[in-house]
């Protein structure tokens, strides 16, 4: 077996070599309202390749649910994308999900088809009055040109591939009828049953059971890489990513403050936040001691973000007359590792 750091350099060459399936290029989405505008997402880069797992951690209120709902379009109303591109390099054309119209027939043809979700409370997804084969041959036969026997056969096939016991039974159940867990699963199902180039899970594990968790992760990480698609995960949990990301993205207050090879982030964090954070789950933090370390301060609200570099309140290195004047721009500081930190510049 190589060391640690050669393995994680091999795999990054690898990934590396896979074309970009999903390219976001300084996208912001602004929330409009009486109280002022809120800048949920502000300016944000990154790439997915295929068969790559990005994470996208950060604090709740940093924007990364809002970058997921970004690129599925299904931004809440008061919302909207203000500027920057989303683009989709899929079936050797590539479609800029920003300037397509929200309500449209393209994008509704790419969502679930090409890029599905999984949200973190499965009976929002599911419709209660409908058995869960119900729905899932619904979504298939949306995308797909099959008979409603063929539809059925496929729903079985992908309920047995997620794990489902008896799944020729479960496919005729109600939602409400089956477990936590199995209610997951199923959301899991519906959202693979296209085959979709790319899988967004918004904290997949946050709403079942902490016995279910490990199962859950293990589940994704398997389809992922049988199915070979890529993989975005939403997540306030480091744990979660370090389970299943190749790379990390760390978001707070709308801005992507880190990005970096995973491995590379766990073992030598750049941003004073993703030290914070890092150190708030000791075993992922080398070095770090078993106490846990909470960063200091609270974020400030979405209406009141500071002058200058938005951590800067909060910030242990903070640099007087520089961090609370200007933003920082974004610094190359190894190979894929990137940081927004007057430290770095
Ligand atoms: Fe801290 Fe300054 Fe870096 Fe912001 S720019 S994280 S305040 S050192």
């Amino acid at each position: 077996m190589l060391p640690a750091t050669e393995a994680n350099q091999s795999q990054g060459r690898l990934m590396s070599e896979n074309p970009v399936l999903l390219d976001v290029n300084n996208l912001s989405t602004y929330f409009f309202s009486r109280e002022g505008v809120l800048k949920a997402v502000d300016g944000v880069s990154f790439e997915i390749r295929r068969g790559e797992a990005l994470g996208i951690a950060g604090e709740s209120g940093c924007g990364k649910s809002v970058t997921a709902q970004s690129i599925l379009r299904i931004v809440p109303e008061h919302g909207r994308i203000v500027d920057g591109e989303i683009l989709l390099h899929e079936d050797g054309k590539t479609t800029d999900l920003a300037r397509l119209d929200w309500k449209g027939a393209e994008i509704r043809e790419i969502r679930g088809k090409q890029i599905a979700m999984v949200f973190q409370e499965p009976m929002s997804a599911f419709s209660m009055v409908y058995t869960i084969g119900n729905q899932i041959v619904e979504v298939i036969r949306l995308h797909q040109e099959v008979d409603a026997a063929e539809a059925r056969a496929r729903a079985i096939e992908i309920l047995r591939r997620v794990g489902m016991p008896k799944p020729e039974v479960t496919i005729d159940a109600y939602p409400f009828a089956l477990s936590g867990g199995m209610r997951q699963r199923a959301m899991i199902a519906m959202a693979l049953a296209c085959h979709p180039s790319l899988l967004i899970a918004d904290e997949p594990t946050t709403a079942v059971d902490v016995t279910i968790q490990a199962q859950v992760l293990e589940l994704i990480k398997d389809l992922q890489r049988e199915m070979g698609m890529s993989l975005m995960v939403i997540t306030h949990d480091l744990a979660v990513i370090s389970e299943l990301c190749d790379r990390v993205m760390i978001m707070y207050l709308g801005k992507d403050v880190e990005s970096a090879p995973a491995k590379e982030l766990f073992r030598n964090p750049k941003h004073p936040y993703t030290v914070g954070l890092l150190k708030s789950v000791p075993e992922l933090g080398e070095g770090s001691s078993q106490e846990i370390e909470a960063i200091a301060g609270s974020v400030p609200g979405p209406y009141d973000r500071p002058q200058g570099c938005h951590f800067h309140p909060r910030c242990p290195d903070f640099i007087p007359g520089v961090c609370d004047v200007t933003y920082p721009p974004q610094m190359e500081v190894g190979p894929g590792h990137r940081v927004r930190c007057h430290l770095y510049v």
